[in-house]
């Protein structure tokens, strides 16, 4: 498996500028309205220190009820303006979250085939939905509470250098121990969690191991070691909660203490600069009570970089998409014609040897060529070749001179389309299944299409027909193996290819099936050009021409009388398959034995 790229720090800043420039506006609201809040939350504390200076300039009842009245209104303001801020600030969270995944499924879809066959589709799974999730709960919470906070804490503390520098200083040189503090917890407990998160499954599995094989303990007197094992992990275990416990136990008492200093510092300094007359005591009033109202943000902004930090990993694998190489974009080049030559073509899977060492082929408009092999002779890589579903490795594949690899998805399906024997059937309606293959399709294109593959009559069937709702949805139809192999059909129709791999796509169904699905591809393959992955000689007998594939190199091509009469490794097979119907050598032709059914069997080439 090669992974997919993830984004570097550089790409992932870049990004992220990004998405607050697509949404600029709301983005500024935020930042003001929180300005705003806090601003408003300034207010306070000031006011808390005018009273102070009032009562003791000898001021009355009067002036401080005005003041508390003031500390009541600004204390509603800083209230809504910070729940407006919050609102503004989910909005674009979620807008943005949006935008994020309507990128990632734009980018998934514009990954060329091969890349995400080797990726794997686990990868791209865990992306889509592990991370992005991640990336949401950051732009939900983390973010904005990040945001909400760090403007407070910046509010605060400069309000206090505002008030006065000299205490300012000493808060923030107070609050120095509050943070290292911060910086040695964080520092530490993320992987004394993971160790105790471990520890537990460990001793979970251990045990429920030891239980479901209780027999096997028994019988081999493996008890003592059994009860040796869940000790150790029991013991791992305690110690990690341990060290989990001592990282609380000296952190919470540690910050706890540590807010304090500040205040304390300030009140002493104040105390004393108040004595000398340099600074008023409400002024003073009002820096503690800054001091201590700054103790809530700070430990919020020190956690919530932590979940961001770690929301950032997860946008720089999201992120990471756009730099995979993208389906080939350059669309210029136009067939000239539509004959497929492959010439020289070797091919190499990320792993292992070559599977193809040197194959020319020449497949002529309007032939039907079957090619046939033993298994793992390297047909079906030819056919992905065919099918531009990946480049050679040497060599070329063209249509009318045209690498088929450099061909855009649009153009392709004009020229090759690969049948496989998985059949999708996309969630949504018959219409939406149908449209891929041909977004402009017509009403009436689209019955036809159904039509010529047999399927016109269960769709018109249908409560709702085109736009039946397909799936294992309540409301839904769910469509048989027929049906599924139908619709895939019927988009090869709309897609209308001169071409056709077919990797003989009925070879897997029950007979009944298969007889339905011959008659719609039998129309399917009407006046194209088709290459057929045989893995039953009756298609390779009625086959133009025959291709024989052995260990990846191209053995034998012609017809099938002509390769019958040349006595080399396709009479034989041919010999061994229809001349003795009971020693059960057919399978010498990849999977012609009787799973491909012999008696009535027709062939894809039915003349
Ligand atoms: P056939 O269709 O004739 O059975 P294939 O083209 O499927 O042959 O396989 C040819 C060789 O390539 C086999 O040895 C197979 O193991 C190998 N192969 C097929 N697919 C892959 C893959 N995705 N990665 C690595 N090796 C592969």
């Amino acid at each position: 498996m090669t992974q997919l790229p993830v984004a570097e720090r550089a790409g992932v800043r870049r990004a992220a500028a990004g998405l607050v420039r697509a949404d600029r506006r709301p983005f500024a609201a935020v930042l003001g309205l929180n300005a705003l809040a806090a601003g408003a939350g300034l207010a306070g504390p000031w006011l808390l220190g005018r009273i102070v200076d009032e009562v003791r300039a000898g001021g009355g009842v009067g002036a401080v009820d005005r003041m508390a009245l003031a500390i009541l209104l600004c204390s509603l303001a800083q209230l809504l303006l910070s729940r407006w801020a919050r609102f503004v600030g989910h909005r674009f969270g979620e807008r943005t979250l949006a935008r994020v995944r309507e990128r990632y499924v734009d980018r998934v879809l514009a990954l060329p085939a091969s890349v995400v066959e080797r990726a794997g589709t686990g990868d791209l799974t865990t992306r889509g939905t592990a991370d992005v999730t991640a990336v949401g709960t950051t732009l939900r919470d983390a973010g904005p509470e990040l945001l909400v906070n760090a403007v407070q804490a910046v509010f605060l503390t400069g309000a206090v250098f505002v008030l006065d520098p000299l205490l300012g200083l000493v808060g923030v040189v107070g609050l120095t121990p509050a943070w290292v503090a911060l910086r040695w917890y964080l520092r530490r407990a993320r992987a004394a969690y993971l160790a105790e998160g471990a520890a537990g499954s460990e001793v979970a599995e251990s045990l429920s191991a030891t239980v479901a094989g209780a027999r096997t303990v028994e019988a081999f007197g493996l008890a003592d070691r059994r009860v040796a094992t869940n000790r150790e992990a029991l013991e791992v275990s305690r110690r990690a909660r341990m060290r989990t416990l001592f990282l609380r136990s000296v952190f919470f008492p540690a910050v706890d203490v540590s807010y304090v200093l500040p205040v304390a510092g300030v009140l002493l300094s104040g105390g004393f600069l108040h004595a000398h007359g340099s600074v008023s005591l409400g002024a003073v009033v009002s820096c503690a009570v800054y001091l201590q109202q700054l103790a809530g943000p700070l430990d919020e902004v020190l956690m919530r970089t932590e979940e961001l930090q770690a929301g950032a990993a997860s946008f720089a694998r999201v992120e990471g998409l756009a730099g995979a190489p993208r389906a080939r974009a350059d669309d210029s080049a136009v067939p000239a014609h539509d004959r497929i030559d492959v010439s020289g073509v070797r091919y190499a899977y990320e792993r292992g040897g070559e599977v193809l060492r040197g194959v020319d082929l020449t497949v002529r408009p309007g032939e039907r060529l079957a090619v046939v092999g033993p298994s793992g002779a390297g047909k079906t890589t030819l056919s992905r070749l065919l099918a531009g579903v990946d480049g050679p490795t040497e060599g070329s594949v063209t249509v009318g001179g045209v690498p088929v690899v450099s061909l855009g998805p649009e153009r392709l399906r004009r020229q090759v389309v690969l049948v496989t024997q998985e059949h999708h059937v996309f969630l949504g309606t018959v219409r939406d299944n149908l449209l891929i293959a041909e977004p402009a399709a017509g009403e009436g294109e689209l019955w036809a299409a159904l039509g010529a593959v047999g399927a016109e009559g269960w769709v018109r069937d249908l409560p709702d027909g085109l736009d039946t709702e397909l799936g294992a949805a309540e409301h839904a139809h769910s469509t048989d193996g027929s049906q599924a192999q139908q619709l895939a059909l019927a988009r090869v129709v709309l897609a209308d290819p001169h071409t056709l791999i077919l990797d003989e796509a009925t070879a897997l169904l029950d007979p009944a099936t298969a007889r339905n699905t011959e008659q719609a591809l039998a129309a399917v393959l009407e006046g194209r050009t088709v290459i057929a992955i045989a893995h039953r000689l009756h298609t390779a007998h009625d086959a133009d021409r025959v291709a024989v594939m052995e260990d990846g190199l191209l053995t034998e091509l012609g017809t099938h009388d002509e390769l019958v009469a040349a006595g080399g490794a396709y009479a034989a097979l041919w010999g061994s398959w229809h001349g003795e119907p009971s020693d059960g050598t057919a399978a010498a032709a990849d999977g012609a034995g009787p799973a491909g059914g012999r008696g009535g069997e027709a062939s894809v080439y039915r003349k």
